[in-house]
């Protein structure tokens, strides 16, 4: 097997694009290395991301953020104006793992390790992040929701490399949220979470939503119905119980030692409509 560091993302496209074998790019580790010593995962080429600058930042775009590739997720919870923003996906962010997973792992490899369970995905999806792939034939942006194409699968071509994520500025009166169901405290993968959005209107009348579940489904599972059954209340409980029916139809669970279909299915709903309420009260709903 073949380590390599690069110190640019034109070097580390390069590689991966010259690559022969199973090459793997490497973030945090967290899950890789996990996988290496579990044998599920026999590179031939470990390209690490972590020693190129202009990967460590969190940056401001366009009054949004822009999150490299190599931050790990402890600069998130951090990061004031982030916090500030997009308080929903930091509080994902940091739910992965424990401190010490923290201080090494990051949201980008969250996402490209392609698990349905990923914390911090469907907050950002419901957040609108984009992700920003470079590749051997340059860069293109993409909707988070669109680079996990199943469990383990994501659409990254040869040689490509997710360089960065971004996040919108919030627009006024946008709050957003993330619950996860896990039967202990910490350190454990979601049994069922749900991600939600919502910006209101000067009245308190929620006029734009956007609803993501993990767990539920091979990949992270948006509810459109979910956020139309919302956009136009005050968030009464008549709509609460829509978003969570919504939610609940949305859902394609496996039954596992960690949860049955009907149980995830259940909380699903139940997590949507406390997401909801935590970002409805965000946006300065009352
Ligand atoms: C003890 C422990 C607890 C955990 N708890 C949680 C938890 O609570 N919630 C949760 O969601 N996860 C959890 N995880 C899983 C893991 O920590 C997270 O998925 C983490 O965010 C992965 O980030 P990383 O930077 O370490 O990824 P890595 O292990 O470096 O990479 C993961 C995968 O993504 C690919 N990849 C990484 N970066 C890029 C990139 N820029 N472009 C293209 N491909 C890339 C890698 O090749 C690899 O296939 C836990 C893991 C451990 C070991």
């Amino acid at each position: 097997m073949r380590y390599a560091a690069p110190t640019t993302i034109k070097e580390a496209t390069g590689l991966m694009a010259k690559a022969k074998g199973n090459a793997f790019v490497l973030a945090g580790g967290t899950d890789l290395l996990v996988r290496m010593k579990s044998g599920l995962a026999e590179p031939d080429l470990v390209v690490d991301i972590k020693r190129i600058p202009a990967l460590q930042t969190i940056t401001r775009a366009a009054g949004g953020f822009r999150i490299g590739a190599a931050v790990p997720s402890a600069k998130l919870g951090e990061h004031a104006a982030l916090i500030k923003a997009w308080p929903g996906v930091v509080e994902a962010a940091n739910l992965i793992g424990s401190d010490q997973i923290q201080s090494r792992c990051t949201v980008v490899g969250n996402l490209c390790n392609a698990s349905p369970a990923a914390d911090s995905v469907p907050a950002m999806v419901a957040a609108g992040a984009k992700a920003v792939i470079a590749g051997p034939k340059g860069r293109r942006t993409i909707p988070i929701e669109d680079v996990v194409v199943g469990p383990g699968k994501t659409q990254l071509k040869k040689g490509e490399v997710v360089e960065a994520l971004t996040l919108p500025k919030p627009a006024p009166r946008t709050g957003d949220a993330y619950l996860r169901f896990i039967p202990r405290t910490e350190m454990d993968i979601a049994v069922v979470s749900a991600g939600v959005c919502l910006t209101l209107d000067a009245k308190g009348v929620v006029k734009r939503a956007r609803v993501a579940l993990g767990a539920v489904g091979p990949t992270v599972v948006t509810v459109p119905a979910g956020a139309d059954a919302i956009v136009g209340t005050s968030l009464d409980d008549v709509a609460l119980a829509r978003l969570a029916a919504a939610c609940e139809a949305a859902c394609k669970p496996i039954d596992d030692k960690r949860g049955t279909i009907e149980f995830r299915t259940e909380v699903a709903g139940v997590l949507a409509r406390r997401a909801a309420k935590i970002a409805y009260q965000r946006a300065g709903g009352k």
